[in-house]
């Protein structure tokens, strides 16, 4: 029998679809190398700075391989509004299983009654809990930003500092540490909603017990942001907020070692409220593949090796501050009880801007960044210290007898910034210790074996 030529227009027309289908299917499987060499390239240079180089940015870590596996996830496809079990969508029910985990896993390691996990990041954790907490006008109390304060604890120009009256507390000069008779009488004079306490630049313990007591006081609720120390809080090496706070949050991504995202922890008489200003109030669909990998963070932090983590940031911090010491340098408040210490480099002169100390090391391979001191006379923008944190180098298997090394690195640099040759010095000794605590290698390996294979 004769094909009609109508049919056999359309059998060629299938044809050339299912060729299409097939291209375009090629181009979903191929790998990013293949698909966009741009991008390809930069993540492979951004993975090579990150192992040649020594991180000392406090808030920045690395994460597991397992960490990084749940994020680049299908999950990213899931839309998911709502929480477990009371979606929006449909075909929610292998996210269920993930955010169900890492809430349960966030209440177990803080100990906490309720956890919601969809913060896209610390700020935004942050905003639920004032929508939540206070009405927009009402006035608020939280720590200097030069003193260690965090943006949304206030500042003019964060939502925080736009949409609240604002009181601030901070160090006295004589210990450079919370002044706590200060801020009770603060409170007492503002008779603030909220008192907001935890920071991103404080190096001692925070006495949470005693802002709650004043919180009490003063008729406040209390909100304690833990974005830094919360891994030293779940090793139980600080003091946890949770039983004196309302509210608790914290970014995953610092001490806690997980994606970049934020937690929201609080008493059950608020957990209806803080979910829903969290969604619908400040975001929408979240982000599974990150609640993924929270999950995972999480279920890493409940373990032993993680609490032995923990304490070795701690004494590779006290190390490294007592060799910037040795070597002349002033270490503000006098040392540290956690993973991060201020170095003032200005010397009230006689030394160089944060910004110069940044740029000088950058240059030598050590990554850290400017911060102001307290009572600093320089502006943000160029200020009198640099701030330091041992998380990430202690993630690499770095000890204290490196911490010491790198303490000497550092102050080589500080003491004599414009020198070619003590330069050239420091950059030789960070690619030595930086090759002895090979960072993932299995994506070293990976790229070594794409090198060579686009060299034959
Ligand atoms: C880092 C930090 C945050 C904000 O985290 P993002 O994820 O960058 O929004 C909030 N509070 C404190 C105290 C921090 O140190």
């Amino acid at each position: 029998m004769s094909v009609r030529p109508r049919d056999h227009c359309l059998a060629e027309r299938m044809l050339i679809n299912d060729e299409r289908d097939e291209r375009m299917n090629e181009k979903m499987n191929a790998p990013l190398a293949e698909v966009d060499p741009l991008i390809s390239e930069a993540i492979d240079n951004e993975v090579r700075r990150q192992a040649d180089g020594l991180e000392l940015i406090a808030s920045e870590n690395f994460v597991s391989e397992a960490v990084l596996e749940a994020m680049g996830s299908v999950f990213t496809n899931k839309y998911a509004e709502g929480y477990p079990k009371k979606r929006y969508y449909g075909g929610c029910e292998w996210t269920d299983v993930v955010e169900q985990a890492a809430i349960d896993r966030a209440k177990e390691l803080f100990g906490a009654d309720h956890a919601n996990v969809q913060p896209h990041s610390g700020a935004q954790a942050n905003m639920a809990v004032y929508m939540a907490a206070i009405a927009y006008g009402d006035q608020i109390l939280g720590m200097n930003l030069s003193h260690g304060g965090h943006l949304t604890h206030g500042h003019p120009l964060n939502f925080s500092g736009l949409s609240y009256k604002v009181a601030d507390y901070g160090v006295s000069r004589e210990t450079e540490q919370i002044d706590y008779d200060e801020l009770q009488r603060i409170a007492e004079e503002t008779k603030p909603k909220l008192i907001i306490c935890g920071a991103s630049a404080y190096p001692r313990t925070i006495d949470f017990e005693r802002i709650g007591e004043i919180a009490r006081e003063v008729g406040a609720r209390m909100f304690a942001d833990i974005a830094h120390i919360a891994g030293p809080v779940v090793a139980k090496l600080h003091p946890s907020p949770v039983p004196h706070a309302d509210y608790v949050t914290t970014t995953t991504h610092k001490t806690l070692r997980g994606p970049r995202g934020g937690l929201i922890l609080c008493k059950e008489e608020h957990a209806k409220e803080i979910d829903r200003k969290l969604f619908p109030g400040v975001q929408g669909g979240p982000l599974v593949h990150i609640i993924a990998a929270k999950a995972v963070a999480f279920g890493e932090a409940l373990t032993e090796e993680f609490k032995e983590y923990q304490h070795r940031i701690l004494k590779n911090a006290k190390a490294l501050a007592s060799a910037l010491q040795e070597s002349g340098l002033r270490i503000v408040s006098g040392g540290t009880d956690n993973h991060l210490m201020l170095v003032d480099v200005f010397m009230g002169g006689k030394g160089i801007t944060g910004k110069v100390a940044e740029k000088a090391l950058e240059s030598a391979h050590i990554t850290v960044n400017k911060n102001t001191i307290p009572f600093d006379t320089n502006s943000p923008f160029t200020a009198s210290g640099i701030r330091l944190g041992t998380p990430a180098l202690t993630t690499r298997g770095m000890g204290e007898a490196e911490m010491r090394e790198i303490g000497s690195l550092i102050a080589a640099i500080i003491y004599d910034p414009e020198s070619e040759e003590v330069r050239g010095q420091v950059q030789r000794a960070v690619a030595e210790l930086a090759a002895r605590f090979p960072l993932y290698p299995k994506r070293w390996k990976r790229r070594e074996q794409q090198e060579a294979a686009s060299a034959d």
